[in-house]
């Protein structure tokens, strides 16, 4: 068999990875390149591979640097099954939607300025009709089955702890000659221990795997110490009058706050202020979690489900979905928190909470989650006295805080014991992909000190024989 590194090669985001077995064509994820858009359309619009030719795409899960290219694989040709968590078929539906829109709007911005240089209209990536045919190829399988995908070729998805529905795969490979290779694939690590989903499964017996790094060279701040930091931060604030504002990702990030402000208001930890959601991603996003608690740990379950209580749900707070309750935001006064989208504050209604609070040094700003450079909230967090919103410039007086805590995505640490029940002598190769070099090479050297042979670092484009 082959791997063919494509996309999170040498780098986080465009997650694709192609795997030639018995004749077939296998396709793991099928993400997008994110980051500036002169460097990522023509990457995101051209396959480098014929997508009629794909006989099958396995998802591990549904962020959009793994899921979100699949409507246009599909309107190029593709028309095999997607195999992904039913949680995580649940959730391609508003995030691959929320996306066609985001595509939609940009094309539209840069049309507009195609059109002042006299240069003709471009598409965008892909549209809602795209999606919707898209999703008719989706099969959800539950964790922990054995699907048998083709002749010598199964596969099982185990919980990874990253997502709401995310899984690694492992799958059981026969080749003609009798050739048998345990594969596999982590997609995205989560952290154990963190808040609502489970902590991650391990994939064992493996000869080979692909393995994430993006945290490879981190280790985040331990989980006992952050209750009580995020706890007295917020108190702090909002006793002197102040607001809380958290940029966070609509997806994953906005319920892990809404649980753990909801368990730290019902221990009397945080004082009663209003607390509004405002994004209407994160509202349907919510209800899909709702409706998977067999995706949630047992503190979930200890606290809240087995009382008949909804995690996401409390008198305090108020999920906002149309966009006039969001605006009238900006009149209310006193002391509350708004938890609001984009997490990297690129888009979305969190500009305008930024817009309204930056400038009141009794305000928080509370960060907790990545951001990449060149983005709002990077700046912001960088430590820049003034920045940008809406064209008109403004100060940064409100207090700024970042809380890595929250990290979807596993620790050094973290990955290592991931890895504890591979034995070093039967991994015959371990593939370091989904992360930046910074991060990915101190880890292949931490790995190979830990006696692990054979430990690559694939660039986009190379193919490998197993
Ligand atoms: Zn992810
Ligand atoms: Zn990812």
């Amino acid at each position: 068999m082959q791997i063919e590194f494509i996309g999170g090669a040498r780098t986080v985001t465009g997650s694709q990875h192609l795997l030639h077995i018995n004749g077939k064509k296998i396709l793991l994820e099928c993400g997008l390149f994110q980051g500036r858009r002169s460097e990522t359309y023509e990457k995101n619009k051209n396959f480098k591979f014929n997508p009629a030719e794909i006989d099958a795409l396995i998802l591990s899960h549904a962020h959009i640097d793994h899921s979100g290219n699949i409507p246009n694989l599909v309107s190029k040709g593709f028309d095999g099954l997607i195999y992904a968590t039913s949680a995580t078929v649940d959730l391609c539906q508003i995030m691959l939607r929320d996306s066609a829109h985001l595509q939609e709007k940009d094309i539209e911005f840069v049309n507009k300025k195609r059109k002042k240089k006299n240069e003709s209209p471009i598409d965008p990536l892909y549209t809602l009709e795209d999606v919707e045919k898209a999703m008719q190829q989706f099969v959800g399988v539950q964790y922990n089955r054995t699907i048998d995908l083709f002749p010598g070729i199964r596969f099982t998805f185990r919980d990874a702890g990253h997502i709401l529905g995310s899984a690694g795969v492992h799958l059981e490979i026969e080749e003609a000659g009798n050739k048998k290779i345990s594969l596999g694939f982590s997609g995205d690590i989560g952290r154990p221990d963190s808040p609502v989903i489970k902590s991650p499964d391990i994939l064992r017996d493996l000869d080979v795997l692909i393995m994430e790094s993006t945290y490879g060279n981190r280790l985040h701040s331990p989980a006992e110490e952050v209750e009580e930091d995020f706890s007295s931060t917020i108190s702090k604030v909002i006793n002197d009058g102040g607001k809380v504002i958290i940029p966070a990702f609509a997806v994953g990030r906005t319920q892990t706050i809404v649980y753990m402000l909801h368990k730290l208001f019902d221990q009397n930890r945080i004082p009663e202020v209003p607390i509004y959601v405002d994004s209407p991603l994160a509202v349907e996003a919510t209800n899909i979690f709702r409706s998977h608690p067999e995706c949630m740990d047992r503190e979930t379950y200890r606290i809240f489900l087995e009382e008949g209580t909804d995690p996401f749900g409390f008198g305090r707070l108020k999920y906002i979905k149309k966009s006039e309750e969001s605006k009238e935001l900006n009149e209310k006064s006193g002391p509350m928190i708004i938890i609001s989208a984009s997490g990297m504050a690129e888009g979305g209604r969190i500009l305008h909470h930024l817009a309204h609070n930056i400038g009141n040094s009794k305000n928080l700003i509370l960060f907790v989650g990545y951001a990449a450079e060149h983005t709002l909230a990077r700046r912001i967090m960088d430590g820049n006295e003034k920045v940008n919103i809406f064209g008109e410039e403004f100060e940064v007086k409100a207090k700024i805080k970042k809380m890595d805590y929250f990290s979807g995505h596993a620790d050094q640490k973290e990955l290592l014991d991931y890895l504890r029940l591979n034995q070093q002598n039967k991994l015959k190769n371990i593939f370091l992909v989904h992360g930046e070099e910074d991060m990915a090479l101190p880890f292949r050297e931490k790995l190979l000190e830990k006696g692990f042979k054979n430990v690559q670092f694939p660039a986009s484009g190379e193919i490998i024989n197993i």
